[in-house]
């Protein structure tokens, strides 16, 4: 008998997925250049040239069999110094090389830290809108996941909500900043507040509650938007980072998790993290491409380019009416549905070749995601797609 629960996660693709699946298809029915397809957050820059640079040259000067063998299970000691080092620098904080534990990017990140923390029947509050996969992790860690809305319109955290749902039985709290789906950056005052509260629960509570900072679009950010690195704001910090946008790598599977060096227990915690990595089997990241971000700790992927899709995009569709929410970062604009069934709304958008997601699944009927890591020319020619769009509503 298999695990039932592991053969329906296995079976149902997520929506994200059938909606790229079926973009996939109709490219081939109709051309690629037809279909508009804001589905899927893959990014649409390539990895800074440095990135190729250093795969050479690693490749070409280094012992081999060192270079494709096991690193530490943690990663390799002066990968994690140079990482720990430009940390320090960038946020000016004092993390060092043993609270750094490799990945395979955030996804990896954030089930190990989930498992290095919850314990069965402990709760994890999210914000919506939220990534879906963050109940999917919970689940996987045996504690269960509390939504809390996020405010509407704006969807900064609702601080009040969060004050009313904390309880005794919260054990952490997942943000990310900026947002995937909305593009949202959380303002300093915001992760001021969510911290005092967490402080005083936590000695109302008597016991521990984390935040988890899933970072994945940390470097994605436009117009010299402040992002608070949570380290700084509150000592039971996990960062859960990732590689995949920021060097435009996701194929590669590379990113860190970083436990404050202020966190309570610190020691054991980094021990939690390295034995939740080896109870998932999430031991030794990939070797070549640990080196390589070392040497890439100072680039980013062009994101001048999501600047100027950010732009068109948003300017055009508020022009056609659209109700849009600001995004300061990622490569996502989060659209009001112009009627309630976002799904309805979405099948509409098809007959157009506009694949959009539906937000459902990230905690907010009533919204659509647009993925705007695509080429700039295939927003422009979007607009008229969306002009007949919002027409069909009329
Ligand atoms: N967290 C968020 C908010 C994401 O959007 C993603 C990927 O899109 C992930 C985590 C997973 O990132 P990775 O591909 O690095 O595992």
């Amino acid at each position: 008998m298999l695990n039932e629960e592991m053969v329906g996660l296995g079976k149902v693709r997520s929506e994200i997925r059938e909606i790229f699946e079926y973009g996939n298809k109709r490219k081939q029915e109709i051309g690629a250049e037809n279909v508009f397809d804001f589905s899927i957050g893959n990014p649409s820059v390539p990895a800074p040239v440095s990135v190729n640079e250093a795969i050479r040259d690693i490749v070409d000067n280094t012992d081999s069999v060192m270079l494709h063998g096991y690193t530490s299970a943690q990663g390799d000691f002066s990968v994690r110094k140079t990482i720990a080092e430009n940390i320090n620098s960038k946020f000016n904080t004092e993390v060092n090389a043993d609270s750094i534990y490799m990945t395979v990017g955030a996804a990896a990140s954030l089930t190990i830290t989930l498992k290095a923390i919850m314990n069965p029947g402990e709760e994890c509050i999210v914000f919506t809108p939220f990534f879906p996969e963050y109940g999917v992790f919970i689940k996987s860690s045996g504690a269960n996941l509390k939504v809390v809305k996020g405010l509407d319109k704006t969807f900064q955290i609702d601080i009040d909500a969060f004050e009313k749902a904390i309880s005794e039985k919260t054990k952490a709290v997942i943000i990310n900043s900026p947002n995937n789906p909305s593009g949202v950056v959380y303002t300093e005052e915001t992760i001021i507040k969510l911290c005092d509260i967490m402080r005083t629960k936590e000695k109302e509570f008597g016991h521990e509650i984390y935040l988890i900072s899933d970072e994945p679009y940390r470097e994605l950010v436009y117009d010299d938007t402040f992002v608070p690195y949570l380290i700084n704001y509150y000592d039971n910090t996990f960062v859960c980072y990732s590689y995949s946008k920021a060097l435009s790598l996701p194929g590669e599977r590379i990113g860190y998790i970083v436990v404050s060096n202020k966190m309570k227990n610190e020691r054991d915690a980094y021990a939690a993290v390295c034995g939740a990595g080896r109870v998932l089997g999430y031991v030794c990241a990939p070797s070549l491409f640990q080196r390589v971000v070392a040497r890439c700790v100072n680039d980013t992927a062009d994101i001048s380019i999501y600047k100027k899709n950010r732009d068109v995009l948003f300017n055009g569709l508020t022009e056609l009416g659209f109700e849009c929410v600001y995004p300061d970062g990622a490569f996502y604009l989060f659209v009001k549905a112009l009627e309630e069934d976002a799904h309805a709304f979405c099948e509409k958008a098809k007959e157009q070749e506009l694949l959009l997601v539906p937000a459902d699944s990230f905690g907010t009927p009533g919204y659509v995601r647009v993925s705007y890591c695509v080429q700039t020319e295939t927003i422009e020619k979007s607009l008229a797609a969306f002009k007949k769009l919002a027409e069909s509503y009329k």
